[in-house]
């Protein structure tokens, strides 16, 4: 039997599989015995295992953390490894069906998961088998490991670093096709100052949610003790900054502005405005002094990080992007905000905090860093790479090519990995949407992409 004649004779079993899978809600929970990320977590977890077990794998249960199934022989180390979860982020609202449903309409099935992660989870699943049937020789072990907490945190890795040696080098099917060889490095850091009443007053100001999100809206309430003046400024600056704003008398002597832009994600500010640097320009133009002015300095220059003296770019990773995603002025006027920095593989990350740091410090703001991830970068005319994007073009017959991106995916836990689907070009992420879907022909071409590949780097 061919690779191609078993996935085919698969379709139906692939689909069925999905849908029972889909129906366990596996959101993070409290933990109990065996089951540290919840018994929803587990049950997927059960469910994974048995599903293996039928395909004639043996799934070895990594104390409820993740699961590994393997293939063929070899050293851990050197397996190919094909990293996905089971877990999934919470529906939330706006679903047309219920989101554990596994609903089927259209050529495509809805739930929370399709896409984020179990379908390409189970194509990937199917691959394995899939080269099993064909009786193809393998020149080293293939491992599916498969976290339950990539969702929140990623302890399922860390326990597994512990407990089992996990492969060098490998793919993700959690991202997008053709294949993201290279992420950006990631510094987030907490920015504190004080308000200096000499300038502008500020009495309110609660501004954005998480530190990589771009705030779409922004708002604050001024004291304004010559409205007209207020008024004439803010209007000039709004026409000259081409800002669309609002303005509401709150009481005597206050005036709230709430300023507009497009909501979106740090690591693709390109696609967004950021609301809360139109406002940080506006503040700065009627007066503003202390941090509020060290931050409108540092931001509204762009995203590109001039502001704060960090602008740099390389060829492969592209250019440097900050977000400041969160601002709060407290009743003392003690000014706290959060930076995000996407950052190119060639630049030095303690450099790069020394500077910025420096231009803040200046201007009477300190900064904690909160998190730092490493850049992740593999080398595009490495035999992985090479391997993926080929399987990828023989299957679709387009263009395969691998590329960077400002976010963080799975795969950078290998320290080989690269992220390889499963959204396809020009199809939009559905991961952590309402109303995700995977279409069941592409659950059938991913199970086909991964044989490939799966045959490619691991056959004879
Ligand atoms: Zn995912």
């Amino acid at each position: 039997m061919t690779i191609e004649e078993y996935i085919e004779s698969k379709r139906e079993e692939m689909v069925e599989t999905l849908a029972r899978w889909v129906r366990i809600p596996s959101v993070k929970g409290e933990p109990s015995q065996n089951a540290p990320f919840g018994k929803e977590v587990r049950r997927c977890l059960d469910t994974a295992i048995a599903d293996l077990t039928r395909l004639g794998f043996s799934a070895d249960d990594v104390d409820g953390y993740a699961l590994r199934a393997d293939m063929g022989e070899g050293s851990d180390e050197d397996a190919l490894a094909i990293l996905g979860h089971l877990d999934v982020v919470p529906a939330g609202d706006n679903w047309d069906n219920e989101p554990y449903s596994a609903t089927i309409k259209d050529g495509k099935i809805f739930g929370r998961g399709t896409s984020d992660d179990k379908g390409p989870v189970i194509a990937s699943m199917y691959a394995m088998a899939a080269v099993k049937a064909a009786g193809i020789p393998l020149k080293r072990k293939v491992s599916l490991i498969l976290g339950c907490d990539e969702e929140c945190g990623m302890d399922d890795i860390e326990y597994y670093v512990k407990h089992r040696t996990l492969p060098r080098e490998g793919f993700s099917p959690d991202a997008a096709f053709p294949v993201i060889n290279t992420e950006k490095g990631i510094i987030h850091a907490l920015l504190t100052g004080k308000q200096d009443n000499s300038g502008l007053v500020i009495s309110e100001m609660n501004v954005g949610s998480r530190p990589n999100v771009i705030p779409g809206e922004a708002s604050a309430v001024i004291n304004v003790p010559d409205r007209i003046k207020a008024v004439a400024v803010i209007n000039d600056y709004a026409l000259e900054n081409r800002i669309s704003e609002k303005l509401e008398d709150v009481s005597e002597g206050k005036l709230r502005i709430t300023v507009f832009g497009k909501l979106g994600h740090a690591a693709m500010p390109e696609d967004a405005d950021n609301a809360l640097v139109k406002l940080l320009g506006l503040l700065r133009a009627l007066g503003a002094k202390g941090a509020v002015k060290t931050l409108a300095d540092a931001f509204c220059p762009g995203y590109d990080g001039s502001g704060l003296n960090i602008r740099c770019e390389d060829q492969i990773s592209g250019k440097l992007t900050e977000n400041i995603g969160v601002l709060n002025i407290d009743e003392s006027g003690n000014v706290t905000a959060t930076l995000d920095i996407r950052f190119p593989i060639s630049m030095s990350e303690d450099a790069l905090i020394k500077t910025f740091g420096s231009v803040l410090n200046k201007g009477g703001v300190d900064y904690e860093i909160t998190h730092l991830k490493h850049a992740h970068h593999v080398p595009a005319e490495s035999e992985l790479v090479r391997a993926l994007v080929d399987s990828y073009s023989e299957v679709t017959g387009k263009r395969g090519y691998a590329y960077a991106i400002g976010g963080g995916t799975y795969a950078a836990c290998l320290e080989c990995g690269v992220a390889f689907g499963a959204t396809h070009e020009g199809e939009p992420d559905m991961a952590h949407q309402a109303n995700e879907y995977i279409k069941l022909e592409e659950l059938v071409q991913n199970a086909l992409i991964y044989a490939k590949a799966i045959a490619a780097l691991a056959g004879k």
